[in-house]
């Protein structure tokens, strides 16, 4: 394996989990992400996320998602029951398991759909070790307008208008209890309201950018430069669609290279201390050359060709994203 590959802290921040059929993670499945693939593959640290998909907006549906992403995260924090893993819910952690040689297991919610109106679930969540909730998913929630209504849930293109005013509340909230805002999903003009409304950077934990691909989920030139003057993240994910549109059937051939261009994109555009890198494995993620966990030196080995060094390399992998984290905990705790 690469020196630098192996030497630096390879986090992925956007990793699904199958639920509620869950192979055993400790042993080779089929899944893009276990622990086999992600040590062949020199990947250190994943953020499994509790995922909940959009439904319907009423007390039934709420309680549904809530039960859900708190099994979810439950048995991610059981992941690390696994012999020479550990769960990690701060950056101290993280570092300490990474100095070890061992395996970060972290989690994290995807749809605010899954709190319903209660914003206790905010605490809950952080004290189950949650690090990020990803504020929609596909369609409108309770919180803030999705990047793509669901017309099939009755969504129209906007709802709130960004941000709700419970969506507000939820920004204030997750700042004082220490849990990060991920934008991913979001209109733009939710992200938008919830960059400027948050004490503490926000973060698109699974993205691109429009400039190279035109797609609903990326994140145009205003968006990045927004998550550059508020000292966030854009983390480019492995998702052929968001990658590449052109010729027809290109997102099914997209591989490493195009994500990298859209690393060296938004790292023109904004810098490289707001840039890194998810796959989205096992959630739609999937490229030519990173298919799966185990490929995961291959992302290194592009982005050195492209003349990174291993500070930068660094940076992309964890040090930025890590940066971030401590800036929310120092804001907010339990
Ligand atoms: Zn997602």
């Amino acid at each position: 394996m690469n020196d630098i590959h192996r030497n630096t802290l390879v986090l992925d921040t956007h990793i699904d989990i199958r639920w509620p059929e869950t192979p055993d993670w400790t042993e080779e499945t089929r899944q893009l992400v276990d622990l086999p693939k992600m040590r062949a593959g020199g990947m250190n640290a994943a953020v499994f996320i509790a995922y909940v998909g959009q439904g319907r907006r009423d007390a039934a549906g709420h309680a549904a998602a809530t039960a859900r992403a708190e099994a979810m995260l439950l048995h991610i924090r059981d992941r690390a029951r696994a012999p020479g893993t550990r769960f990690c819910a701060t950056p101290d952690a993280l570092e300490q398991c990474f100095a070890a040689d061992e395996t970060a297991v972290l989690s994290a919610v995807e749809n605010g759909y899954a709190m319903g109106h209660d914003l206790s679930r905010i605490a809950a969540w952080r004290e189950l070790g949650a690090l990020y909730l990803t504020l929609t998913h596909d369609g409108h929630n309770e919180i803030a307008d999705s990047a793509r209504p669901r017309a099939n849930l009755g969504d129209a293109p906007s709802e709130h208008g960004g941000l709700s005013a419970l969506g507000r509340q939820v920004v204030a909230e997750m700042n004082l209890r220490g849990l990060m805002i991920d934008v991913s999903h979001v209109a733009k003009s939710g992200m938008m309201q919830a960059a400027e409304l948050s004490r503490t950077p926000v973060v698109a934990t699974h993205t691109a950018c429009v400039a190279l691909c035109p797609h609903p989920r990326g994140l145009d030139g205003e968006q990045l430069d927004m998550l550059r003057r508020v000292g966030g993240l854009a983390q480019i994910t492995a998702v052929g669609a968001f990658l590449k549109s052109t010729p027809p059937n290109a997102a099914a051939q997209a591989g490493v290279a195009d994500l990298v261009d859209h690393i060296d994109h938004a790292v023109r555009r904004i810098g490289i201390d707001h840039v890194g890198i998810s796959s989205d494995f096992d959630g739609g993620g999937a490229l030519h050359g990173w298919g799966n966990a185990a490929q995961s030196e291959a992302v290194t080995l592009e982005l050195l060709k492209r003349g990174y060094g291993a500070r930068e390399v660094g940076l992309l992998w964890s040090g930025n994203f890590l940066r971030v984290w401590r800036q929310v905990l120092r804001f907010g705790s339990l």
